[in-house]
């Protein structure tokens, strides 16, 4: 019997916690890296950098990948001769759920990384934040064995809310409806990532297969050298294929490489169903694999920062905007693709700022911040440490905000809006309309940007947080050009121009 101590399991989770929310799994630099040197969009390559750097940025400066530290998710396979403690050996205290989410507190508020608390209780009502970022999903096996093996991941809300599940039927194809399903997740999952797939089982044990399938290492390129074997390796391998073929590029923005790796679990199912689940991984990967047999606590060794390129981030040739000063004018002619350097002020607010918006102007008040020929950066940062101005503060989804567009630019005189991932039909005519712009920065490069942010106030809505209106002062935030004001979407033009050029590039190794 192998007794292991409570405080033993709380301090593995935080440790690990704090590791991945600053080291990306190397597997994931090594193949990006790669991705990064074959890249010809150069958009894309431009994103891919941006993440490579702030990667590096992260790794030296123990500061978070993404201002979205993700929800956490904990998978345990708990040997049968193990024997949970106190350190009296007394029986434990707290549930192996208390136990983990003791470790997520611990990491979540550490006052020399505080990672920001993402989980709101009530979902479906108050939504309001439990402020140390639990409960975590836990998920417990039993295993034969005197061993702990715990795999902590922090997955981002981004790439989680495009998870998909069909109940096929057993006739259908699963490469078609992948296929058919990708484009439609658009660009707010950060590629360039991995899909999770899950075949069979039920349909609870098919999104558990597609999650679980994610927490492995990126090796497609082993596996096309040796040839798959089975049905899911061969899955795989088509399936990688043929999704990079779509162009949907790094950020959506058209290229040749949209996922590192496609996984596959498979299990057996019901003669009359076909279940599949999809869940992407998105460019803030997040994973650590521990074992405790008894010892005490288990770290994860540093790693070497040889593994991450050295690059530096020159966009040649971009182009240097004044917020203070821009006109329509000036702004109607920006190119969509091209690349930016923001300087100046700029507002920031997301979805709980826009809803109040809303609201006051519905009712007629006056609204407390003048966003007249000004930008919006829909962002929730992590909060500052030491000297920093600001915590890592990459973009939200902005078509979350698709649905305040309108009204936003009708009747504040907003000019443009600064987020990530594409806009919807109805939002990118009203920005056609109103001879607006989105620019978008890229997800998974929080850190980089928030070293272009050299002040930061607030402005309105303080009861609201970090979804409060702030006004940052910023030199040289680099974003895209991604929806000009003629209402041409680079995320519709990029991988339909991409798509075709990968039809004559050869993309496999
Ligand atoms: S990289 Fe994108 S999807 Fe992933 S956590 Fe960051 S913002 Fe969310």
């Amino acid at each position: 019997m192998t007794v292991i101590r409570q405080q033993d399991l709380v301090e593995t989770i935080a440790g690990a916690l704090q590791y991945i929310s600053y080291y990306h799994p190397q597997d994931y630099i090594v193949n990006l890296a790669k991705a990064y040197e074959k890249e010809e969009s150069p958009a894309a390559k431009d994103a891919m950098a941006q993440i490579l750097i702030n990667s590096r940025m992260c790794a030296e400066g123990h500061r978070p990948i993404c201002q979205d530290t993700g929800v956490v998710n904990v998978f345990l396979k708990v040997g049968m001769e193990v024997r949970f403690a106190e350190p009296d050996g007394a029986s434990p205290s707290l549930s192996l759920q208390e136990m983990v989410d003791e470790g997520v507190r611990k990491a979540y508020l550490d006052p020399d990384n505080p990672l920001r608390a993402s989980m709101l209780a009530d979902p479906a009502g108050a939504r309001k934040n439990t402020r140390d970022n639990t409960p975590s999903v836990v998920t417990v096996e039993l295993v034969p064995g005197g061993e702990v093996e715990i795999t902590v991941a922090a997955k981002g809300g981004g790439s989680e809310a495009k998870s998909k599940f069909a109940m096929l039927n057993p006739s259908d194809s699963i490469v078609e409806w992948v296929l058919k399903t990708v484009p439609t997740m658009g660009a707010g999952w950060c590629p360039p990532g991995m899909l999770g797939i899950g075949i069979g089982g039920t349909a609870e044990k098919a999104m558990l297969m597609a999650k679980q399938s994610l927490m492995d290492p990126i090796d497609i390129q082993d596996l096309i050298a040796r040839g798959p074997k089975t049905t899911a390796e061969k899955f795989r391998v088509e399936i990688y294929d043929k999704v990079n073929n779509l162009g949907i590029g790094a950020q959506g923005l058209g290229g040749l490489t949209t996922v590192l790796d496609v996984k596959v679990l498979d299990a057996p199912c019901h003669a009359a169903n076909l279940p599949i689940a999809m869940i992407p991984n998105c460019a803030a990967t997040r994973h650590a694999h521990l074992v405790l047999d008894g010892s005490g606590p288990a770290y994860l060794d540093p790693p070497s920062l040889e593994v991450w390129p050295k690059l530096s981030y020159n966009p040649v040739g971009a182009r240097r905007v004044n917020l203070d000063t821009v006109t329509r004018a000036e702004a109607a002619t920006w190119k969509p693709g091209e690349v930016l350097l923001l300087n100046g002020k700029l507002l920031t607010g997301r979805d709980a700022a826009h809803k109040r918006i809303t609201e006051m102007l519905n009712r007629g008040e006056k609204l407390p911040v003048d966003f007249r020929d000004r930008f919006i950066y829909y962002v929730g940062p992590v909060d500052p440490v030491r000297d920093e101005v600001i915590g890592p503060a990459g973009p939200t989804t902005s078509t979350r905000m698709d649905k305040f567009t309108r009204q936003m630019l009708a009747e504040t005189g907003l000019l443009g809006m600064v987020g990530k991932a594409e806009r919807g039909p109805a939002a990118i005519e009203a920005i056609r309309e109103f001879g607006a712009v989105y620019l978008m920065a890229v997800g998974g490069a929080a850190y980089l940007v928030s070293k272009a942010i050299k002040g930061s106030r607030r402005l309105a809505f303080d009861d609201l947080g970090m979804e409060g209106i702030y006004e940052f002062e910023v030199k040289d935030m680099p974003v895209t050009v991604a929806v000009d004001a003629k209402g041409t979407s680079v995320h519709q033009t990029g991988p339909a121009e991409w798509q075709q050029r990968i039809a004559g590039v050869p993309i496999l190794q």
